[in-house]
């Protein structure tokens, strides 16, 4: 049994995906081209955007975006406690100082409350900019968007949507990918949509901000072309040969895969129901499912179901074991005395299980059966 079984996924597209590689090396158009065009297109419609600019992966998605709305030393960027260290680490890297706020106990996504309190303690402590909000979809929940970008309105922050996790959720009939000023995502295999190496994609309705990532991740290209560089940018784009492969998969995830997740996710919850905490997705919203996770009653208990499924070689992880306040490179990071306990608690307490769209039923048995055994 896999945790992510991406082999699974290939069987089922072999033909297709065979053929669009084989294209591609018969056009020989390695950079660019026409499955590059046409896979920013369609990840723009599906995501409800006008915009989407395709680069190397995820982070690079991040800066360019952080770029694009002028991200540097001075101001503060607020992120949630409960992440991979890629949401914040290009923010930093542009000079800013990231603040990181709590989560809300139910999705375990930012919570409005602890971000309005954090804004506000920036505001009066005043030496930092409040800049950009970045919000996760952690693994694949969207965000609560109505309270978010109402307190971004307030205080006049750009939002960034971080939906590395949620390619294919929505939210109150809106896809992820579609929210704040800039969306991105990552197309690492293990995602919901994910490519044979790596890959990433920023979303705008703004045109201005459409040129600006464009521009930034050709190393800084101007309106003459790659050669007539008018800011500092990256290198970063997507190879054809990944586009060839995110076609089909696309597809799949839209007419299939995301149906499949959710039967898998519905099984594991009515098995652990009233057990162990399972996931709460809100009213009007649907999740991607990048992870199934659940909480334990305590790090205790975590700990023996985690070396119980280890036993009996059931995969499974821990996302994540470390809230980002405590990692060594943004212990630096203010804090303005925020206590940060939703995050501590769901640490101590969270695993993770197999997921994915090819699961069997006989193996979620098994590792549902395991679980329980554990309990
Ligand atoms: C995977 C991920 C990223 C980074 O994507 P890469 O393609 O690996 O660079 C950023 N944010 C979140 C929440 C992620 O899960």
């Amino acid at each position: 049994m896999q945790f992510i079984d991406l082999s699974a996924q290939y069987r089922a597209l072999k033909t297709e995906i065979d053929a669009n590689i084989q294209a591609v090396v018969d056009r020989a158009q390695f950079i660019g081209g026409p499955f590059v065009r046409e896979l920013e297109e369609r990840l723009a419609a599906f995501a409800g955007r006008k915009h989407c600019v395709s680069c190397a992966n995820g982070t690079d998605a991040l800066q360019a975006a952080y770029m694009a709305l002028g991200v540097g030393p001075g101001d503060a960027v607020f992120c949630t406690d409960v992440t991979m260290a890629a949401s914040a680490e290009p923010a930093k890297l542009l000079g800013a100082q990231m603040v990181f706020c709590d989560i809300d106990p139910r999705t375990y996504n930012i919570s409005p409350e602890s971000l309005e309190r954090q804004i506000k303690a920036v505001l009066a402590e005043g030496s930092l900019t409040p800049k950009a909000v970045v919000a996760v979809d952690i693994f694949g929940n969207p965000c609560d968007y109505d309270a978010i970008v109402s307190v971004c309105e307030r205080y006049n922050l750009s939002l960034v949507e971080d939906a590395a996790q949620s390619f294919g959720a929505s939210y109150i009939g809106r896809r992820c990918g579609s929210f704040g000023r800039i969306a991105t995502t990552s197309f690492f295999p293990a995602k919901p949509l994910g490519c044979y190496g790596d890959g990433g994609a920023v979303f705008t309705d703004d045109d201005g901000l459409n040129q600006l990532c464009r521009s930034v991740c050709v190393h800084g290209k101007g309106p003459g072309g790659k050669y007539d560089n008018v800011r500092v940018g990256m290198n970063s784009r997507l190879d054809a040969i990944q586009a060839a492969i995110l076609l089909p998969k696309l597809k799949a995830l839209a007419e299939y895969e995301l149906d499949a997740r959710q039967a898998v996710a519905r099984r594991y919850s009515q098995a652990f129901a009233g057990k162990l905490a399972t996931p709460f997705v809100a009213e009007g919203c649907l999740s991607a499912y990048a992870q199934y996770v659940l909480l334990a009653e305590d790090r205790r208990q975590r700990d023996e179901i985690v070396s119980h499924l280890n036993e009996k070689n059931i995969p499974n992880m821990i996302y994540y074991p470390t809230p980002q306040h405590v990692l060594p490179v943004f212990q630096g990071e203010p804090r303005y005395g925020e206590r940060y306990e939703n995050a501590e608690n769901y640490c101590a307490r969270t695993f993770s299980l197999p997921m994915h769209p090819y699961l069997e039923e006989k193996e979620q048995q098994l590792v549902i059966d395991t679980v329980l055994e554990a309990l």
